[in-house]
């Protein structure tokens, strides 16, 4: 089955005067997931996810989303579209309860025992009827979660839902997020807590100063750049004749084990290679590679290539 996305950029860009902040970013988001945009500060996440919930409009290139092109403005789909943003404004005054009401409204409105399922949802318990302005960074991204899902939305924006939370807290968004998943939501993600996403995210896209540098499933994007941790008696001698064969990456001698960098399907390349000279390897295994080495390594390349 040939699944459509649920949300596509097709080049976008925006500049702000001449300085152009994002260039031509295709993302492509399928129902069902969680995406996860990544980027350092000032990457241009927050510039996206406006321009996709039709804050600010694109400069040049277009929007697609529930099968449709936008034109200028995804307004329309307010109630099935539901974004957590950091600059959600609520009113101090009000209780987290009375906030969720007061947004309820500007939604179209819901029955009450929705705001009291959501309010049980997020954990927000009996602080929901104390006034906002004594909210903790923690309640306040609860009331912030909350509020996005107010309308039973498809697709849910939450940007940096975890940033200043503690372990506990982002373990429970992280739990929230997955509940939402098996419910058939659809969630966009924008962080640069690499660790976090690599958790919740099924896809990924890296986003360097306004371009999408790799997009792609977390699984497939951290295996690209494998490296095999080997063991072998005669790390010298297995050393140079590895080094010396065109078919094998670059080989690293550490203490008692070699690295070289190779996916694990050239494992039996490299111990065929190795039983020619009669070196039979205690063990080879893929050195872990994670979604931060991953960002770490694209990103710094982009540095390197931008000053060359
Ligand atoms: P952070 O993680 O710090 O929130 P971000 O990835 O969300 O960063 P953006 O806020 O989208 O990044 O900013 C991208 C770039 O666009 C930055 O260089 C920022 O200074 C610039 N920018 C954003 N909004 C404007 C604006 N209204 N006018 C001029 N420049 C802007």
């Amino acid at each position: 089955m040939n699944v459509q996305p649920i949300l596509t950029t097709h080049d976008i860009t925006k500049s702000f005067g001449d300085i152009e902040v994002i260039r031509g970013v295709n993302l492509a988001v399928y129902p069902g997931e969680a995406f996860g945009l990544l980027g350092a500060n000032g990457a241009g996440k927050t510039t996206i996810i406006g321009m996709i919930l039709g804050l600010l409009l694109p400069t040049t290139g277009k929007i697609s989303m529930f099968g449709e092109m936008l034109n200028g403005s995804s307004k329309h789909f307010n109630r099935r579209i539901g974004a957590a943003l950091e600059t959600s404004a609520f009113y101090p005054y009000l209780s987290g309860r009375d906030n969720l009401h007061v947004f309820a409204k500007a939604l179209g409105g819901v029955p009450a025992a929705r705001i009291e399922k959501l309010i049980d949802f997020v954990g927000l318990g009996a602080q929901a009827g104390s006034r906002f302005q004594t909210y903790s960074t923690g309640m306040k991204r609860r009331l912030t979660l909350a509020c996005s899902l107010i309308t039973d939305p498809d697709l849910i924006f939450l940007d940096e839902p975890t940033i200043g939370l503690d372990p506990a807290g982002m373990r429970e968004v992280r739990e929230l997020i997955g509940e939402l998943i098996s419910k058939g939501k659809t969630i966009f993600i924008t962080s640069h807590m690499l660790h976090e996403v690599e958790q919740v995210c099924r896809r990924v896209a890296v986003l360097n100063k306004g371009e999408i540098l790799a997009q792609g499933l977390v699984d497939e994007l951290v295996c690209q750049d494998q490296t095999l941790r080997i063991e072998v008696a005669d790390l010298h001698s297995a050393a140079n004749y590895l080094a010396g064969l065109p078919d094998v990456g670059q080989v690293t001698k550490k203490e008692n084990y070699l690295l070289i960098d190779a996916t694990l399907d050239q494992a039996e390349m490299i111990s065929s290679h190795l039983a020619k000279i009669g070196i039979y390897p205690r063990r080879i295994e893929p050195v872990g590679s994670d979604l931060e080495d991953f960002f770490l390594d694209l990103t710094k390349d982009e540095i390197t290539k931008h000053i060359q």
